[in-house]
């Protein structure tokens, strides 16, 4: 499964990515076209389509995950706040069919459009 996804290539470490945080579970990576400064996507290791496809145990160490993730990011870009957003199926906008959770630092003045994927 995921032989030709870009997320489990990035796990396996056949295609490049800036990683700012790695567990047993998860990788945390820069996006490749941020919306704001410090966009970062929590991936699981593991190759799951959709949030639905993601067992409920792996619930509570992805939003682990990406709490600590939050922390790091927002003191790094002196964020002001950040969105998680999470994209399922293409008609909602998932481009990467291998499920992962954006984290969009923001910052009062900025001009970030979060429907604009
Ligand atoms: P989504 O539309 O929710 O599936 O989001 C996919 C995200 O993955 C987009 O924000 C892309 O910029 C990002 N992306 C695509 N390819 C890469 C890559 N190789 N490394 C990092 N981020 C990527
Ligand atoms: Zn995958």
């Amino acid at each position: 499964m995921g032989d030709d996804c870009i997320f489990c290539k990035i796990v396996k470490g056949e295609l490049p990515s800036k990683k700012i945080l790695e567990n047993e579970g998860f990788i945390v990576i820069m996006d490749a076209n941020p919306k704001s400064k410090g966009h970062c996507l929590v991936v699981p290791k593991v190759h799951y389509e959709t949030f639905l496809d993601m067992p409920a145990e792996k619930y509570e160490s992805f939003l682990r995950t990406a709490r600590m993730a939050v922390v790091i990011i927002l003191k790094e870009v002196r964020g002001e706040g950040f969105n998680f957003l999470l994209n399922n199926y293409g008609a909602a906008g998932q481009d990467v069919p291998h499920v992962h959770m954006h984290i969009i630092p923001r910052k009062r003045s900025d001009k970030v459009k979060l429907w604009d994927f």
